[in-house]
This record gives structure tokens, sequence and C-alpha cells, in this order.
């Protein structure tokens, strides 16, 4: 068999992204995975792809250009894809404040609605604790378990790219590449390992200090299956996590009122999603902890913070688990991507923290532009 053009390790959502842009690119591609299917942090996530989570400027234009690229690959490949937006509820003034401050920063794509507009739009969000919302266009719910099974397929038809499942990189040496099953070269590697950054390359994840983050997430089954959320949902708690909102004068106060009113929160990293697919399961999440090596145990306490605190945002206090999970993925302590060319031939390209499903696309299209200029 010829040698490929470009070898990718791990058929996450950022591997899979660069052998799009690659064979895009009009060059020959070949993806190895350890694993006989996807199971890293693309298929653990909430399939939100999140531009309003991303800071204005290059992290923005990034995401949104990601969007563009998954419509486009989730039309051709007949893949679930919903541009229902993004709400963002206010449960304190300060909040809504917040809100307000990020609104007038980007009024081309949001909007504020008062409490009953909200319930009136979206009859699930409790209106309870409700000071107001912010409706954003710019986020595409995807299926992260629909997409990453059969997205390979789709890039094998459509574009050749040749996949090798259950087979594990245990070394790359300039354009030679070990597996355990046999020697290959290429004329460029591409490294994306997700989380597991052990095997290739350790002293280089090493040196730039990167950790592990793990997530505690579930998905709920309303008891009336036709139920639909019709948006994906955030809290007042999701405004201290993204670096989208600390531009806002606000900022301080809200991380502040959370530390306050929310400790035991923002100890465990928690703020609280919900998002939707073709079933009427609802995925929800998340919380956050760091480490090298962090224990595969959940804690049943962070699971009840975050469904008591979605119960404050939509009516879901019937609403029955159906399953949980953790997942993990490789973040830099600083970097919001991390890339670096190791050699003529081998780039690593990793550690897209909790926005991989949201930055992938767009940063593989610059990637390998690079690579081809
Ligand atoms: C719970 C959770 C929720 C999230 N929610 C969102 C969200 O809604 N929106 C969003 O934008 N982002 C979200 N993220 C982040 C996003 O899922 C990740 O950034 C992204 O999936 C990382 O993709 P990846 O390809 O780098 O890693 P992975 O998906 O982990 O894939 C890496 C692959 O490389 C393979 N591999 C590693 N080493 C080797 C080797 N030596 N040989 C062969 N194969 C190898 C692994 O087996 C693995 O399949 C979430 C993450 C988690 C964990």
């Amino acid at each position: 068999m010829a040698s490929p053009d470009l070898v990718i390790i791990g058929s996450g959502i950022l591997g899979l992204a660069h052998a799009l842009a690659a064979a895009r690119a009009g060059m020959s591609v070949e993806v190895i995975e350890s694993t006989a299917a996807p199971q890293g942090a693309s298929i653990r996530n909430f399939g939100m792809v999140w531009p309003i989570g991303q800071p204005a400027g290059e992290l923005r234009d990034t995401a949104l250009r990601s969007r563009e690229i998954w419509l486009e690959v989730a039309d051709q490949a007949s893949l679930f894809n919903d541009p229902c937006g993004s709400l963002h509820l206010a449960l304190h003034p300060i909040e809504a404040k917040l809100l307000n401050e990020f609104q007038s920063q980007n009024p081309n794509t949001t909007t504020i609605l008062s409490p009953e507009e909200t319930v009136e739009r979206f009859p699930l969000v409790n209106p309870d604790d409700l000071q107001s919302a912010l409706f954003s266009t710019t986020e595409l719910c995807v299926n992260p378990r629909e997409a990453l099974a059969q997205l390979p397929n789709f890039l094998n038809t459509e574009y050749g790219i040749r996949f090798s499942f259950g087979e594990t990189v245990t070394k790359i040496d300039d354009n030679d590449i070990k597996t355990n099953l046999r020697n290959l070269s290429a004329s460029k590697i591409f490294v994306c390992p997700g989380a597991n950054f052990k095997i290739l390359f350790p002293d280089f994840f090493t040196r730039h200090g990167v950790q592990q983050c793990q997530l505690q997430m579930l998905r709920i089954e309303p008891p009336m299956p036709e139920t639909r959320l019709q948006i994906m949902i955030a809290g007042g708690l999701t405004l201290s996590h993204y670096l989208s909102f600390r531009d806002c004068p606000s900022f301080p106060l809200v991380n502040q009122h959370h530390s306050d009113y929310y400790p035991e929160f923002m100890k465990r990293g928690i703020h609280v999603m919900a998002s939707q697919h073709q079933s009427s399961e609802v995925t929800i999440g998340d919380s956050h902890t760091y480490g090298l090596d962090l224990p595969p145990f959940t804690e049943e306490h962070t699971d009840q913070l975050i469904l008591g605190y979605l119960a404050k945002m939509i009516q879901s206090e019937t609403w029955q688990v159906s399953s949980r999970w953790l997942g993990n993925y490789s973040k830099h302590p600083t970097e919001p991507l991390l890339k670096e060319q190791l050699s003529d031939a081998t780039t690593i390209c990793a550690s897209p923290g909790g926005a991989g499903m949201t930055l992938s696309f767009g940063w593989a299209e610059r990637n390998i532009a690079d690579l081809t200029q």
C-alpha cells in the first residue's frame, strides 16, 4: 500500500477535522485509532457547537467557521444538526446585568428576553427565579455519538480517507511510525491523542503542563417522550466559566456572587448546561476536576448539585436519570489550543479543552492551510 501524505493519530473530532481538511486540500490521508470505535471525549460531550463561549476575535471566528463546516458535513453525511441557538438564564440581578452588557457587545447575534418572553418561547424554562435570558443565534447542536460513529464512513466514502481502528501508535521517529501491528511512513504526521497523551511524546505534554480535566455528565428522561427543550440552555453559573464573559464589566461581581452563594459548585467546577438530540433524553452536566491521574469514580453529591441547579433552570424535578458517565479532556494551563511542530514531519495538535466540538473544524482548516502553503 502506498504511503499516505498524512497520517493522523486519533479519530476523535480533532483527528477527523484534520483528516477532512487535508483531504479537501488534496492530500491522501490515513487515520490510526487505538480503539475499535471512538471512545474519547468526542463521544462523551453535549454536542454543543458553542461560539458564544469563545472570546471575540480569532477564537470566536474559528468557532463560527467550525459551525459552517459542521453544517456542510452534517448535511452531506445526513447527521442530526439543529441550529437552534442558545439560551443563558440569569437567576440573579447581577447575572442579568452581565447578560445586558454581553448583549450590547454582540447586538447582531444576541437578544435579551424578559422572563415572560422567555417562558412564552421556551415553556420548559422555570420562571421562579428568572430575571432575564440571553438568546443567541450562533450555537449549533450536533449528536456527538452519532457524528463520531458515522463520520469515518462518510470520510472514507466521500474523500477516500483510510481508517485503521484497533491499532495503537507506539512510536514516531521522523517520518516513521511504529504501531502494535506494523511499521509505516508518511510525509506528514499529525498527533491528536486527546486525553491519552502519555503514550506518545509524554515529555512534551509534561513540559507544557498539560493536565486532564474530568467531567461528570448525566442523561435524564422527561416523563413525556415528546418533550422538547427547543434550544440549548445554560444557567447563570456558566457566566463564570466561559472566557467570553470576562470582558463584561460585571464579570468580577458575578464571579464573587457565585463564590459567595455557590461555594460547593465553584469548588467542583460545576456549571449547568443542557442539550437534546433526536431522542427525548436531555444531556446535562457538568463538573470539572483537574489533575494528571484522576480517580475513575463519580461523586453522587456532584450529580445532585447539577440536578438541583437544573431544576432552577427548567421544570425537570420529575425527570429520571437514565445514564451517567465521566469524560476526560486534556487541558493546557493557559492556551486554548496546543500546536507544535516537533520535526519536519510531525506536528502535535491537541488540548482544545472543553471546546473541541466548537473549535476543531475551523482550527484544523487553518493548520492544514499552513501545512500546504
Ligand atoms: C463531558 C464533556 C463534555 C464536553 N462538551 C463539549 C461541548 O458540548 N462542546 C464542545 O465544543 N466541546 C465539549 N467538550 C470538549 C470536547 O469533547 C473535546 O475537546 C474533544 O472531544 C477533544 O477531541 P480530541 O479529538 O482531541 O480527543 P478524543 O475525542 O479524546 O480523541 C482522541 C483519540 O485519540 C486516540 N489515541 C490516543 N493516542 C493514540 C495512539 N497512540 N494511537 C492511536 N490512537 C490514539 C484515542 O483513543 C482517542 O480516540 C466536552 C468534553 C467532555 C469530556
